[in-house]
């Protein structure tokens, strides 16, 4: 599997795993854990999770998947705007790594930007790496006006943007990504698969068709060939999670790449859209 390099020179393994709508339904709990458990045995060590998702049953459930092994992998949570202040993101994140059961985030990031100015997010941000919370920070959701922002703020450590990113929603090609790549600071693709929808696009699946992989291993294999992106698909089920992980040993020919931009290719700039 290809290795993203994050700005202070950690490397991560390029596919991570979502965890947005898991905990919804009780009856889904085991295979949901025993996914992610698989998800880590195969390599995938992100884990990307947030306060919102189920109100914190979420992150409880990404806490019972990692016990016993919290070193193996890469906690990314996410803290709502309206707690990104100096009072309330310590409080917000110290509630993350109790339902985690863990002392530490990997990567903390702001879930999108509120009224909360992004000089005091970043100042208590710096303040929870001091105090040893968090060992990284980055975003989510910021368009290339509010990224110039946030490193004029002081910023300039931000780890990452997690952005909607996949094959048919390739805007931020055409002016985030390059401005990203330009700063080394990798983007974390989420909604990667569109949550499904692309799985059903018949153009897609043609050509998954022709190249002997899923619709899903493609649309996961054509980000991974992109430089500096992570996708975090979220699987519920161990077949998902197995069938995602081959995506990263999938190599894309070149009349395959070529397909895929003539049917999904961006033809204009387009605000960052959020899902
Ligand atoms: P997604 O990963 O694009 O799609 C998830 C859906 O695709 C689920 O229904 C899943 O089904 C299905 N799926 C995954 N692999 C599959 C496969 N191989 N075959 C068939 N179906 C498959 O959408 P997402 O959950 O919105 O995005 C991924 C993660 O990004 C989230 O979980 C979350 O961690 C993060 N996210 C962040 C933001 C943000 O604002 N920062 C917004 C959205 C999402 P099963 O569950 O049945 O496996």
């Amino acid at each position: 599997m290809n290795d993203i390099q994050l700005p202070d020179g950690t490397t991560l393994p390029a596919l991570g795993q979502g965890t947005w709508m898991m905990a919804e339904k009780a009856s889904r709990r085991a295979d949901e854990i025993a996914a992610l458990r698989t998800g880590i045995d195969l390599g995938l060590r992100v884990i990307d999770t947030a306060e919102m998702y189920g109100d914190g049953a979420a992150e409880e459930l990404v806490g019972e998947a990692i016990e016993g092994r919290r070193d193996e992998v890469f906690l990314v949570s996410k803290a709502y705007p309206q707690n990104a202040s100096a009072s309330r993101l310590p409080r917000a994140c110290e509630a993350s790594l109790r339902r985690l059961g863990t002392d530490r985030l990997d990567l903390y990031l702001l879930h999108w930007r509120g009224s909360v100015p992004l000089a005091e997010t970043v100042e208590a941000m710096e303040a929870l790496v001091k105090d040893g919370k968090i060992l990284r920070w980055g975003v989510s959701n910021l368009d290339m006006d509010d990224m110039e922002e946030l490193i004029a703020s002081g910023g300039k450590s931000c780890a990452t943007d997690q952005i909607l990113y996949n094959l048919t929603r390739r805007g931020p090609e055409l002016d985030l990504i390059p401005w990203l790549r330009q700063r080394r600071i990798p983007v974390m693709a989420y909604s990667p698969v569109e949550q499904g929808r692309l799985l059903r696009h018949s153009e897609l699946a043609a050509i998954a068709a022709e190249a002997e992989a899923t619709p899903a291993q493609l649309a996961l294999a054509w980000l991974l060939a992109q430089p500096g992106v992570l996708p975090i698909p979220k699987a519920s089920t161990i077949a998902h999670v197995r069938e995602n992980r081959a995506a990263a040993d999938l190599t894309l020919g070149q009349d395959v790449l070529r397909q895929l931009d003539d049917v999904f290719r961006p033809r204009q700039p387009q605000a960052l859209e959020m899902l």
